[in-house]
């Protein structure tokens, strides 16, 4: 999905759609879309640079690091970016900090919305995703999903007792 620099009037450009992405855009391993991709995006123009405020909503699946279960991820994401020209960043120009590395560039008057939606995306999926707080994951010795209930090798269960036993005598 394309944007040309030059539709982008003074006044700005606004677009908002639903697109599909493929899920092989999605970074976290064996996550996937579980609906479109809603969008609302309004470009604006500062100088040779290009502001991008917009917001993203869609669901993904992804797999929770502890108990190894699918679960829904709903996305509700803002954003709020600065698009340079490429040959800014060639002529090294005075406006860039160059300690700053999150720089978005686009070429031949072409923006790239899907990367950016992409990018937004990405950047929402939080790291080492959980299907919830207190997820109890699951036993190293048997393989069962501790959430639903304990299984006989639980060994915190096993102190317990043992404690009870130390009481009782
Ligand atoms: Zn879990
Ligand atoms: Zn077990």
């Amino acid at each position: 999905m394309i944007i040309h620099v030059s539709k982008i009037s003074d006044k700005g450009y606004s677009l908002s759609d639903s697109i599909d992405i493929d899920n092989a855009q999605l970074l976290e391993e064996g996550s996937y879309f579980l609906e479109g991709v809603d969008f609302q995006v309004r470009f604006k123009r500062q100088d040779k640079r290009i502001q991008a405020q917009g917001t993203i909503q869609t669901a993904i699946s992804l797999a929770c690091v502890r108990c190894l279960e699918p679960f829904e991820l709903k996305i509700h994401s803002r954003f709020d970016i600065i698009l340079f020209p490429k040959e800014m960043m060639e002529t090294r120009s005075a406006a860039l900090d160059e300690e700053d590395l999150e720089y978005i560039f686009f070429e031949k008057d072409e923006i790239d919305l899907e990367k950016i939606l992409v990018e937004q995306i990405n950047l929402f999926v939080p790291f080492k995703p959980v299907c919830q707080a207190g997820c109890k994951g699951i036993c190293p010795g048997c393989g069962a999903n501790l959430n639903r209930g304990a299984c006989p090798c639980d060994p915190s269960k096993n102190e317990i007792k043992f404690l009870f036993d130390k009481v009782k005598r």
